[in-house]
């Protein structure tokens, strides 16, 4: 079913467009198939499982991409530079700052995106959506030499009508286009990350370029989780 499922969206979907397996309570197993069947980007929200997974794997974790999406502790960071290509939730200046430290010092370049917050919701993580406020974050991260900013990343707020996150979708683009307008040295915004399972295909046309899928690649989740 796994494959299936990936088989189908991969077609209903342009190709520019990034999908990423969200694993969050899923087993090795079905890690694996979702492998086989073709994915290159795994999405992880928690280090630690994402370490556990990493050994489970075995050969199978180095045929893809590793890719944070949960929020990122700031005493987590040195083994999240060690397992991940990407992490997708920096929400502050601040936290791009701790990272750029930390993997200068082992001489990478993580590439990021900047969460927003667009729903302004206090249960969420993500930079507030001030466009001034996000402005002046991205040009002093652009300054910084261990992270490269590389898009934006958003969740939106949980709703049982995904029509409902149009304008917050619609708004993240125009931040992410109005960015891309500035003329911020070292920047050039590619990624614009948003989308799930029951959002896809709305944050396609308001102008995603990665979505983030579980449940409709997996089926229900096994576990309660808080996200
Ligand atoms: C779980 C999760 C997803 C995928 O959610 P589904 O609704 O199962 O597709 C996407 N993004 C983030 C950040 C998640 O935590």
């Amino acid at each position: 079913m796994i494959k299936e499922n990936l088989e189908r969206i991969r077609r209903e979907v342009p190709e520019y467009v990034e999908i990423i397996g969200a694993v969050k309570t899923r087993t090795p197993d079905e890690i694996k198939e979702l492998i086989d069947a073709g994915i290159t980007i795994i999405g992880h929200n928690y280090v630690q499982e994402a370490e556990d997974t990493f050994e489970e794997l075995g050969e199978y974790s180095g045929r893809v991409q590793w890719h944070m999406i949960g929020h990122l502790q700031k005493n987590k960071i040195n083994k999240a530079l060690k397992i991940f290509n990407m992490i997708q939730t920096v929400d502050s200046f601040g936290c791009a700052e701790e990272i750029s430290s930390r993997s200068e010092k082992i001489n990478k370049v993580m590439p990021i995106l900047l969460e927003v917050n667009i729903g302004e919701e206090s249960s969420k993580t993500g930079i507030e959506p001030d466009y001034r406020v996000i402005l002046e974050t991205v040009q002093k991260i652009s300054l910084l030499s261990g992270v490269s900013l590389k898009g934006l990343m958003t969740m939106g707020p949980l709703t049982s009508d995904p029509k409902l996150l149009i304008p917050y979708f619609k708004n993240t683009r125009l931040i992410f286009d109005r960015l891309n307008s500035e003329r911020v040295d070292n920047l050039n915004l590619k990624i614009l990350s948003m989308g799930m399972s029951d959002s896809y295909k709305i944050a396609i046309d308001e102008g995603s370029t990665m979505i983030r899928l579980g449940t409709i690649l997996f089926g229900a989740r096994h576990k309660k989780t808080t996200l």
